[in-house]
């Protein structure tokens, strides 16, 4: 087990970036960033050389580790032929990323639009459904996250989304199935299937199913908790959506490019999106990039009518030059067969293990490299270990847990009274078993908020 890791002494790198960085979704007075001074394979360090092992894989991002040495050359590569050109030009490294995007795509999503992330790609996505069919409401589901541009926000179905309400309009939101916390009432995975999929037929009903142009969800929602659909729902949402006229916009920003164990989510239950909006993943972010995979029907709406939208870096080459290599990475390397493998024999079991022995561990699930803990204080009533949207004193539980696992060398991707197990796709099992040792210690901290 590693040791305590001292605090090292404010570097110039820190002292700059408190005096001139504005960082996301944070009181800027209240932070402390680690200086990240390099990095590789599932670990991190900073300038004193305290060193992590990364089970937050960053933001859910960097699927095939740090600094990945075919990654890293075919940057460098594109770097020495080609940094930048306009969108309307045609380059190797984007035509080739697009080729190799479409080829792994289920059905006929054939053609590819870039973006710099996932929001854009989100917003772009509602673009195309809302011009592809003529109609205006959007339907997304509760505790979906989408981004936080003006209309990946209003789609977002999370407290990311209050502070920048009001938003965009024509969004209607329901509930998605989460049998643990079941908006239906539900007790089995069949009726919350089942009656999420009433609920859903109920909204649209209500809203005139000719006025939605499109159902965007993420196909396992991530970052709201890794809520992974029972069988026959996103079957189910598909079918509405065919019987309305409705585009089906799967958000695979989180869930593409391996982290399910598959191309994409949907390809577990054979589902086929009109439009999948994908990012992370697709290059790891060593350079930004994010689209939209249309299909051949969408594309066609714009076949002779211009499409309303572009970016100035739609199809960057240095980020495309590096999702063509990543994307022959996951193959060369085994990579999906790696992360089914991890989740199948090391994380799943493991972590229903931890469940066995820590009171505090309400539910365990996840599919692949992504993995959820719901932590609780009381396993009947499932009463959260700390309160919805919690911060402050109130959240003082995660914090220490959080705590606890920096200072023991593991960085945790904690949300709410979860603790997500999303480390990279290529991390070995020895490695794995590293990080779940350190959760095994540190859950006894949630344990002690257990009620006897
Ligand atoms: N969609 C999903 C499912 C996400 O998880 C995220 C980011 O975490 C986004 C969209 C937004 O992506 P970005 O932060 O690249 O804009």
């Amino acid at each position: 087990m590693s040791t305590r890791q001292d605090v090292p002494p404010k570097t110039a790198a820190w002292l700059h970036d408190r005096a001139h960085v504005f960082h996301s979704w944070s009181a800027q007075a209240t932070l402390d960033p680690v200086v990240v001074a390099g990095a590789r394979g599932s670990r991190f360090w900073d300038e004193s050389g305290r060193t992590w092992l990364d089970f937050s894989s960053q933001l859910v991002n960097v699927n095939v580790g740090h600094q990945h040495p075919k990654l890293i050359a075919a940057l460098k590569a594109q770097a020495d032929t080609l940094c930048t050109v306009a969108p309307y030009h045609a380059n190797a490294a984007t035509s080739e990323a697009a080729r190799l995007i479409a080829e792994v795509a289920p059905g006929d999503l054939n053609k590819v639009f870039f973006t710099n992330g996932g929001a854009e790609a989100i917003e772009n996505a509602v673009r195309m459904a809302r011009h592809h069919t003529g109609r205006h409401k959007v339907l997304a589901a509760y505790r979906g996250y989408h981004g936080a541009t003006a209309g990946a926000a209003s789609l977002t179905g999370d407290p990311r989304r209050w502070g920048s309400e009001p938003g965009m309009p024509g969004v209607v939101r329901f509930w998605g199935p989460y049998l643990y916390r079941s908006a239906f009432h539900a007790t089995t995975l069949e009726q919350e299937r089942d009656r999420a999929l009433a609920h859903l037929a109920d909204v649209l009903a209500m809203e005139g199913p000719h006025n939605v142009a499109a159902i965007v969800l993420e196909t396992v929602v991530g970052g709201s908790g890794i809520l992974v659909p029972p069988d026959g729902y996103l079957e189910g949402v598909r079918a509405l959506c065919d019987q309305h006229g409705i585009m089906l916009v799967a958000d695979e920003v989180m869930t593409g490019f391996g982290r399910c164990g598959e191309w994409f989510a949907v390809d577990r239950w054979k589902i086929t999106p009109d439009l999948i909006t994908f990012a992370k993943g697709v290059n790891c972010g060593y350079v930004p990039l994010g689209g939209v995979i249309l299909s051949e029907r969408i594309a066609e709406t714009f076949a002779h009518r211009p499409y309303p939208g572009g970016l100035t870096y739609s199809g960057h080459p240095l980020a495309c030059a590096t999702a063509v290599a990543c994307l022959q990475l996951y193959r060369e390397e085994r990579i999906m067969e790696h992360a089914r493998h991890l989740g199948d024999d090391v994380l799943g079991p493991a972590l229903r293990e931890l469940q066995q022995r820590h009171p505090s561990v309400g539910e365990v699930r996840g599919v692949g490299v992504f993995w959820a803990l719901e932590l609780v204080r009381d396993r009947k009533t499932r009463e959260p270990l700390v309160p919805y949207n919690a911060s402050g004193a109130a959240n003082a539980p995660m914090a220490e847990l959080v705590n606890a696992c920096k200072a023991r060398g593991l960085w945790p991707f904690t949300s709410g009274n979860r603790v997500h197990v999303v480390p990279p796709l290529t991390i070995s099992d020895e490695e794995a078993r590293e990080g779940l040792a350190i959760l095994d210690e540190v859950l006894s901290l949630a344990d002690r908020h257990v009620s006897a």
